[in-house]
């Protein structure tokens, strides 16, 4: 029977499909005697588990081919290594269940291979993997990590974070749905750079059986477990009609009186650029390069690698800006070599710009691959530092840049109060300002943007925030720069007329966003868009916020 859920929708569309469930990590089986009459069908069980991962692995790689494809085949190898089933049998013969006989033995080899040199020792991932499925298998619960699955479907997971998508098959993800995390966490993020609808803070989703269809809608934050015929149809036309609505929009974007404000793309590296094109994207307001760090947790990419990188979405973008940031390294986005691993509480300590400022030889190699991307360009690429907190900040990751001889305009995001506090300041330093709403939120109400029971308190239509926004803004035309707005909530078509109207000059978003904000714009005058802002700020909650817009956007 179909039931409804209720979260909150970050990413619009609708998505049906079927659920498979993130796989959390496997949890040791306990250690539990059986007699010795279950012995042999115990033996049978752990077998069948080892043949049918093995089979899966092999078929598999005859999908993927290539490299990936001697990747899986050796781990079904490794899963049938005839040792290794003999050392299954012995344990579950002196009273071990199938999973427990499985997972010592596999700890034991595990021992074997990490003291047996670098090159095995680099093979201990692929065992612990397959050791997993087994035993996934075995206990019945879902294979751990980014579900394995050749069909499209809807993801439900705890949380994402950056690591776990790297893995993900954009071109099987209808959707997402999380447990925790909030409007700005980077499952929402991600749902958006991926273009596929969202809904996060739904403390249920993880009862929902694998395999159950699903409609997500990722406007309004619901969840029609098992929908009828009825509400699928009903949902595919509703979303039909906005897509067609949204596509008869196009051009750079302005109010419908002509005032511009650029609509740029955040993206993660060039794999992006393609669907920001699409878009219609005037350029990238911010391109998290951290993403670019991702596949080496022990070391910074090779000065080379980023160079190719960085050309290939500046190149992209011939005549548009194009504002790199420098790596945003710590809290929720920790790298081995950069953050410290003993801070009580990561989110205040050495993140962002505070770690490149420790680590100057990773700075430079940043600053000196842009330069290079950039060189013969017929613009200057735009480069930018986060979490800058004050002057000090700001003439700190300046002068890294002149050192560097990159020839670019810099810049500074507005993250932490105290910069918004203090933006004219700031300005003199750099020649533009930009909001990053999504850590300005979280140290504003002092709310985990990584925990969906504070969620409340990051919906960036908090007139706290937009008190920010609006220093900030007002700093920048004071001084005669630009301030953008970078996160998300530049991505919520309502609240960009509202930022539009507090006098923000770009707005960046997820490509995705870009025809949803770039229509609603176009409809409003910017004297509106300052009403509705002035009647935001005036409200004394997000909620009354929104409403206050909305109603002075509707006319009302
Ligand atoms: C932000 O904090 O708003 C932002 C754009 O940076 P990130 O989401 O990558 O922390
Ligand atoms: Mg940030």
């Amino acid at each position: 029977m179909e039931t409804t859920l209720r979260g909150v929708g970050v990413s619009h569309g609708v998505a049906i499909g079927e659920v498979r469930h993130m796989g959390t990590a496997v949890l040791e089986p306990p250690a539990k005697q059986i007699p010795a009459d279950e012995a042999e069908r115990e033996q049978g069980r752990a077998r069948q588990a080892v043949e049918a991962v093995a089979a899966d692995l092999v078929a598999r790689g005859n999908l993927a081919g290539g490299e990936a494809q001697h990747v899986l085949e050796a781990q079904a190898m490794m899963a049938q290594d005839p040792e290794l089933i003999a050392d299954v049998d012995r344990r579950i013969a002196v009273g071990s269940t199938a999973e427990r006989g499985v997972y010592d033995a596999f700890a034991a080899y595990r021992a074997l291979l990490a003291n047996a040199g670098e090159y095995l020792a680099g093979r201990v991932a692929d065992l612990d993997d397959v050791r997993n499925r087994i035993v996934a298998r075995l206990l019945g619960v879902p294979m751990p990590g980014v579900p394995d699955s050749d069909e499209p479907y809807v993801l439900i997971a705890r949380d994402l974070a950056p690591a776990d998508t790297a893995l993900l098959d954009p071109t099987l993800v209808l959707g997402f749905v999380t447990e925790e995390g909030g409007p700005t966490s980077h499952s929402a993020i991600l749902a958006r750079a991926l273009g596929v609808p969202a809904v996060v803070a739904l403390p249920g989703a993880g009862e929902i059986a694998e395999g159950t269809v699903v409609a997500v809608d990722g406007s309004t934050g619901e969840i029609f477990v098992e929908p009828s015929q009825e509400k699928r149809a009903e949902m595919e036309s509703a979303s039909a009609a906005r897509k067609a609505a949204l596509s008869a929009v196009t051009g750079p974007g302005a109010t419908s009186d002509g005032h511009k404000v650029p609509l740029l793309a955040n993206v993660g590296g060039p794999g992006d650029v393609p669907a920001a094109l699409e878009a219609g994207a005037e350029g990238v307001g911010l391109f998290r390069t951290e993403f670019l760090f991702l596949d080496d947790s022990k070391q910074a990419p090779s000065e080379e690698k980023q160079v190719e990188a960085y050309r290939a979405v500046l190149e992209a973008f011939p005549e548009g800006r194009v504002v790199v940031r420098v790596l945003d390294a710590g809290a929720d986005k920790p790298l081995e070599f950069l953050t410290p691993a003993d801070e009580p509480n990561p989110a205040l300590g050495v993140r962002g710009l505070r770690s490149l400022l420790d680590h100057p030889d990773v700075l430079r190699t940043q600053l000196t691959a842009l330069s290079r991307a950039a060189e013969g360009l017929p613009v200057y690429p735009e480069v930018m530092a986060p979490m800058v907190a004050d002057r000090a900040d700001a003439k700190a990751f300046a002068d890294a840049c002149r050192e560097a001889g990159l020839q670019a305009k810099f810049g500074a995001m507005v993250e932490i109060p105290s910069a918004a506090l203090r933006a004219r300041s700031i300005l003199q330093e750099v020649e533009f300002l930009s909001l990053g709403t999504n850590d300005l939120a979280q140290y504003t109400f002092a709310a985990d943007r990584q925990v969906g029971a504070v969620s409340r308190l990051q919906d960036p239509w908090q007139p706290a925030l937009l008190d920010l926004v609006a220093l900030s803004a007002e700093a920048a035309r004071a001084e005669g720069k630009s301030c953008g707005v970078c996160g998300e909530a530049a991505s919520d078509p309502l609240l960009a007329c509202v930022l539009t109207g507090l006098g923000v000059t770009s707005l960046s978003m997820g490509a995705a966003s870009i025809p949803y904000v770039r229509a609603t714009l176009a409809k409003h005058t910017l004297a509106q868009c300052e009403r509705a802002a002035s009647a935001a700020r005036a409200a004394d909650s997000a909620d009354e916020a929104r409403l206050a817009a909305q109603a002075v956007l509707s006319g009302e």
